[in-house]
């Protein structure tokens, strides 16, 4: 049995940069070194540094860490965090992904031109997604989380709308959003459309969906958690049904495989290499 790791999947260079950050601010022992929710979503990652040192918080835990350094993952967070950890005395580590900084800039010149323009703000994303609370969080004037066409009937279509997207999201779905917005305003030059997804994210989908079908099985390694996660797996899952997504390998079952000539890992952009080698591993000892 065949059994290959797709090249391009694994940590996308913004998650490469927070978790050296964190690997470097883990060798200075001197200060303890706290993280703002899990580093990454992928939570066998997580468990490497933990063994290493670092100890995730809550928002509500950090007057209990003042004095000490508390890491910014690359997700981002909104300026109260950073304001917050001033008046504690809390040295913080931002390791906030430079294309989720541009896309917060972005959020405050959308807020300004609408401002002009008597227009809102809205963004493709999760509510509560640790990203979209950054990003909302940008600025003190309600910005209108839509998380599918569903949420449409949230904006008001008298008024000018900005368009922007967590940088995670489906590209087909921010189209599909856009193009329904425009339909029902009374002019579609109201609507400013900005599609910021991550072309890390984006520019995997054609590739993973090739990848996907030329092999028998596929296993998707993602935590559950991700939200790049949940669009690649449901590209591979269109590309070939027997797609499985999993955690780790010990949610894998024998049965996916009885016959089968070749296997597929691949993963979000939160997926450590070193997990796919080991499911890849467990594969090939069944
Ligand atoms: S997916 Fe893109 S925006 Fe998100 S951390 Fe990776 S490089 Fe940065």
């Amino acid at each position: 049995m065949i059994v290959e790791i797709d090249t391009n999947s694994g940590f996308c260079f913004g998650v490469v940069r927070a978790i050296s950050l964190a690997e470097e601010a883990l060798k200075d022992v001197g200060s303890k070194i706290y993280s703002l929710g899990d580093i990454v979503h992928n939570l066998k990652e997580v468990q490497r540094l933990e063994g290493l040192g670092l100890q995730r918080v809550t928002h509500e835990d950090m007057a209990k860490v003042a004095g000490c350094r508390l890491f910014v993952r690359a997700h981002g967070e909104p300026p109260t965090t950073f304001e917050r950890a001033k008046e504690l005395g809390i040295e913080v580590v931002d390791a906030t992904c430079p294309v989720v900084a541009a896309l917060q800039q972005r959020v405050i010149k959308a807020r300004d031109m609408m401002k002009e323009f008597g227009g809102q703000v809205a963004i493709l994303g999760k509510r509560g997604h640790a990203e979209v609370v950054g990003l909302t969080g940008q600025i003190k004037e309600e910005i209108v989380v839509i998380e599918g066409v569903e949420d449409l009937a949230l904006l008001d279509y008298e008024r000018p709308i900005y368009l922007l997207s967590q940088t995670t999201q489906s590209v087909a779905l921010f189209n599909q959003v856009a193009a329904m917005i425009r339909e029902r305003l009374w002019d579609e030059d109201l609507l400013v459309a900005e599609d910021t997804i991550c072309r890390r994210v984006a520019n995997r989908e054609q590739s993973l969906r090739e990848f996907a079908s030329r092999h028998d099985v596929v296993v998707f390694v993602c935590g559950k958690k991700s939200s790049n996660g949940k669009v690649l797996y449901e590209v591979c899952r269109k590309a070939n049904r027997k797609s499985y997504c999993v955690e780790d390998e010990s949610e894998m079952s024998e049965e996916w495989f009885a016959g089968c000539e070749s296997v597929g890992i691949c993963g979000a952009t939160s997926t450590p290499l070193w997990l796919m080698e080991q499911i890849a591993e467990k594969i090939k000892n069944m």
